[in-house]
């Protein structure tokens, strides 16, 4: 008898009531302060393939659905930085930086590889017979970059990224310099010496521009914390984007005075969960990396999730309510926040407000 006074399920269409929000999300407040949508995927290009129409505009909807007001496109070398600025552009809460990921750290010397290559090859024949070792004295020379031509290029392509900065019309759309930092999980974009060598000059940058630094920090044993705390007299704030650090370094940043920023990424495993946990609630952040860095089921996050999105594969993606699977959007930001609150014994609410506070803080500015 009861079976028979009760809805039937599907009339009701399941799907829709999946994919919309399962909460009033117009009192929430989310930044995300790592929102890659210069990325090709939001143009609907995956590795490039053109696969669906350009989907920037709906994943901002998405994501406004879901709480997100404020996103901050981060960037990783210049032509990527003007990227961001184009797009901080069309509204008023998109923001942007500038500055080199370390596994952008050889952009600064592209021209000058090729140019130096076909320099070498001219020197090799002339002096073909005794060249072996002045070719490996050269490298070394080249690859701890006390080469004065790649110290040039450097200088150069730091300057560049100076002058855009004093010449832009809307110098407020830059939040920090960044992201910038070491990241010794992917040496095969750019060797350690010429990630050492890239990173220290951002400090300068955010001195002379009185800015936040943005960094990005993998598995660099103390040389990142290190670099950091020689040049933490140059700038006046920062945050650790993407953490995936242990409790030492954690506690190194904090004691700097540093933001942490959480993602999908910072919550893989147990021990990153535990790390997470002693965070201080004024010095945490939100974000997603997106495209990367979603929340998968094998993550030992998964458990404490409550919103779930509906999402296809990219071959099948529509530019419709369900999500693309083969790319996070901001709209997560809100299952960063359910599982962190979880962490931290507090109620989303209370974090979502501090979160939001810390990154207006951070970044001076106003709501
Ligand atoms: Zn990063």
């Amino acid at each position: 008898m009861q079976t028979k006074k009760q809805p039937k399920q599907p009339q009701k269409k399941p799907e829709e009531q999946k994919t919309a929000p399962q909460r009033d999300y117009s009192q929430i407040k989310l930044f995300d302060i790592a929102a890659n949508l210069s990325d090709d995927r939001y143009k609907g290009v995956y590795y490039g393939t053109k696969l669906h129409e350009p989907d920037f505009d709906l994943v901002i909807k998405r994501a406004n659905d879901y709480g997100v007001r404020k996103f901050l496109f981060a960037a990783g070398y210049i032509e990527d930085a003007k990227d961001s600025y184009n797009l901080s552009l069309k509204s008023e809460d998109f923001y942007c930086t500038i500055g080199v990921h370390p596994c952008r750290a050889a952009e600064p010397f592209k021209d000058s590889n090729e140019k130096q290559s076909s320099n070498d090859e001219e020197t090799s024949t002339s002096i073909h017979n005794n060249s072996n070792s002045n070719d490996e004295s050269h490298e070394e020379e080249e690859r701890k970059g006390s080469d004065p031509l790649r110290l040039e290029k450097l200088d150069l392509y730091m300057k560049k990224i100076d002058e855009i900065l004093s010449s832009s019309e809307r110098k407020d759309k830059y939040l920090a310099i960044g992201e910038c930092g070491l990241d010794y999980d992917r040496f095969e974009y750019a060797d350690k010496d010429t990630q050492m060598l890239v990173f220290p000059p951002h400090f300068d940058l955010a001195q002379k521009h009185n800015l936040p630094m943005y960094l990005h920090s993998r598995s660099t044993q103390g040389d990142f914390s290190q670099i950091v705390k020689e040049n933490r007299h140059k700038f006046p704030t920062g945050v650790v984007h993407s953490y995936t650090g242990d409790l030492q370094e954690l506690k190194e940043l904090i004691e700097m005075d540093l933001y942490i920023g959480i993602n999908g990424c910072s919550l893989k495993t147990e021990e990153n969960l535990e790390v997470v946990r002693q965070i201080p609630l004024d010095k945490i952040m939100l974000e997603t990396d997106c495209p990367y860095c979603d929340i998968r089921n094998s993550h030992a996050s998964a458990k404490y999730l409550k919103t779930t999105f509906q999402k296809v594969t990219k071959d099948k993606y529509k530019c419709g309510e369900k999500m693309n699977k083969d790319r996070n959007e901001p709209c997560s930001m809100i299952q960063v926040a359910e599982v962190v609150s979880q962490l931290l014994g507090i109620s989303e609410e209370e974090l979502m407000h501090h979160a939001w506070q810390n990154t207006l803080k951070m970044f001076n500015l106003k709501e």
